[in-house]
């Protein structure tokens, strides 16, 4: 599904972020990347997505390999990533439903798939009665799962995640974590980094850790490891 091949990330102001990572996520996995603040997380994750380029190294996305994609295909490629961030990303003007359908307008999905497909992901993450509202009249964790709706709309092959609940209170954290793992257990692969011990310590799940570019440790049921 994931595939990265000694890849390096330097910077254009010289900071090096990652230094030989390799590493393999299959299909259905629930990773967790974890790693003091600078490690490389967000770079790792960025790659993946292809908000950034490595500066070395191999990466392959369900099949596409990143580097060599032409720009043409990046759109088709970015719909099989949904991406949710720390900061909900919505647009304040709309309403969840428009913020949601916007992926699909984009690619000029037909109005009857468009009518279908957002209440059924509205749905799925619990804000059905929310669709006419704004993201200002909502909650944090209310956006965010308008965020994960968003992220899912095209049907991923995974989700990648930065921080999720980076922003939200430790209940409310908890409730999109359920979110996720309903998510990861309906078959969507799941990559997220996050300073959250807690929910690491008690999912376990596969954790991955990085510290000074590089992957320290690797374990099918991991733990936090750091005092946060
Ligand atoms: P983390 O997500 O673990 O906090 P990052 O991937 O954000 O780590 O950062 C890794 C290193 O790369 C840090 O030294 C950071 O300052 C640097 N870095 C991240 N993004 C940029 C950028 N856009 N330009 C320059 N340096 C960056
Ligand atoms: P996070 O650790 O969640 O990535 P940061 O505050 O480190 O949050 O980074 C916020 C944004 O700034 C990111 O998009 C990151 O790529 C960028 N960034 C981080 N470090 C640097 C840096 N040294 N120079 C330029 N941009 C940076």
């Amino acid at each position: 599904m994931i595939e990265m091949h000694d890849v390096w990330k330097q910077y254009p102001n010289g900071s090096v972020a990652l230094q030989g990572v390799s590493v393999r996520i299959d299909k259905g996995e629930f990773v967790y990347v974890v790693g003091p603040s600078g490690a490389g997380k967000s770079t790792f994750i960025k790659l993946m997505y292809r908000e950034e380029r490595p500066t070395n190294g191999s990466i392959y996305v369900n099949g596409f390999n990143i580097e060599r994609l032409k720009e043409r295909k990046i759109p088709l490629m970015r719909r099989q990533i949904g991406v949710v961030f720390q900061d909900f990303k919505l647009l304040p003007n709309l309403t969840i439903f428009e913020n949601v359908a916007f992926a699909l307008e984009v690619i000029e999905a037909p109005k009857r798939k468009i009518k279908t497909r957002v209440p059924e992901v509205l749905e799925l993450v619990g804000l059905s009665d929310k669709a006419d509202a704004l993201p200002s009249q909502l909650s944090g964790g209310q956006q965010q799962r308008v965020s994960i709706a968003r992220a899912l709309i095209n049907s991923p092959a995974v989700i990648i995640a930065d921080e999720p609940t980076g922003n939200l209170d430790p209940e409310t954290s908890w409730e999109i974590m359920d979110l996720f793992e309903e998510i990861n257990r309906r078959g969507t692969t799941i990559v997220m980094a996050t300073h959250n011990k807690e929910i690491v310590n008690t999912m376990k799940r596969r954790v991955i850790a990085i510290e000074e570019g590089q992957i320290v440790r690797d374990e099918k049921r991991g733990v936090y490891g750091y005092e946060n």
